[in-house]
């Protein structure tokens, strides 16, 4: 078991339209950053108003492993990978592209809710916080349910405008929303992860990852990853050490890999 955290399985290039620095310059930052593993996981959306992104995926292998060729001897692992937006909406166009190349990482997030972007503080204008939590995570255990990969990304997301518009989170009134899509995560043996870009930005913040955390163990997840989700080279590894505590307070070994991703369930 690492002793520390030197793995970042969630990272962003200029192949994303968000993404700020070159996949050769992520891999830089990580190395000298003591980092010895890394996937560069760009966006591939189908938004709701009908627009598509995906990146340029012969460009993108292309850089990847001439940045193998120069960072693998110097001790860097880099794998492929990418971020699906709300995979279980289109579970064809999902498999054309994972049978059209070889990743390594295979991110589901949820980016969408019934339509609406989740992080808009829009989505909880004049509504109960605890009904939009309800229908955030029981999309997110649909999507466990049944589309392929190895890594469920950002599940504290929806918590990033809920707690701008309604204040801090009760925990005990969390807990039968958050919990059954935890056992759906487990059951199909995905990694969870624990994204550290808010990590310690608001008092009692860090309580309710620990609490999920805690109740994924109990459900058996089969692990937890602590990602940066950077969007620029600094932010790779950041506040890894917190994300450290939380994971090995709430049972799980740090990891130094990740299961190879599973294919979608045909229904
Ligand atoms: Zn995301
Ligand atoms: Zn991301």
């Amino acid at each position: 078991m690492p002793e520390t955290i030197r793995t970042d399985f969630h990272m962003h290039s200029t192949f994303s339209p968000d993404g700020h620095d070159t996949i050769h310059q992520l891999c830089r930052y990580a190395l000298e950053h003591e980092l010895t593993t890394i996937a560069v996981t760009d966006h591939v959306e189908w938004q709701p108003d009908g627009r598509q992104y995906a990146p340029d995926f012969p460009r993108y292998f292309e850089s990847l492993l001439r940045c193998r060729e120069e960072f693998g001897p110097q001790g860097l692992r880099i794998l492929s990978g990418l971020e699906l937006g709300n995979p279980h909406h289109h579970m064809p166009e999902v498999q054309a592209v994972l049978d059209a190349y070889e990743f390594d990482v295979v991110i589901a997030s949820l980016h969408w809710l019934d339509g609406e972007n989740i992080h808009n503080t829009r989505i909880f204008a004049d509504r109960d916080p605890y009904a939009v939590y309800s229908r955030y995570f029981a999309d997110l255990g649909r999507m466990a349910s049944v589309a392929p990969g190895n890594l469920i990304a950002h599940f504290d997301r929806i918590f990033w405008p809920g707690t701008q518009v309604h204040g801090a989170l009760d925990t005990a009134r969390l807990e039968p929303i958050v919990r059954p899509a935890l056992e759906q995560i487990a059951a199909r043996n995905w990694v969870l992860e624990l994204n550290t870009r808010f990590l310690a930005h608001t008092p009692g913040w860090n309580d309710i990852l620990q609490a999920v955390l805690l109740w994924f163990n109990e459900a058996g997840g089969a692990g937890v990853a602590v990602d940066s989700d950077a969007h620029r080279c600094k932010e790779i590894g950041r506040h890894r050490d917190v994300g450290a505590v939380l994971v090995r307070a709430a049972g799980f070994p740090l990891l130094n890999t990740l299961p190879a991703p599973q294919l979608a369930v045909v229904r």
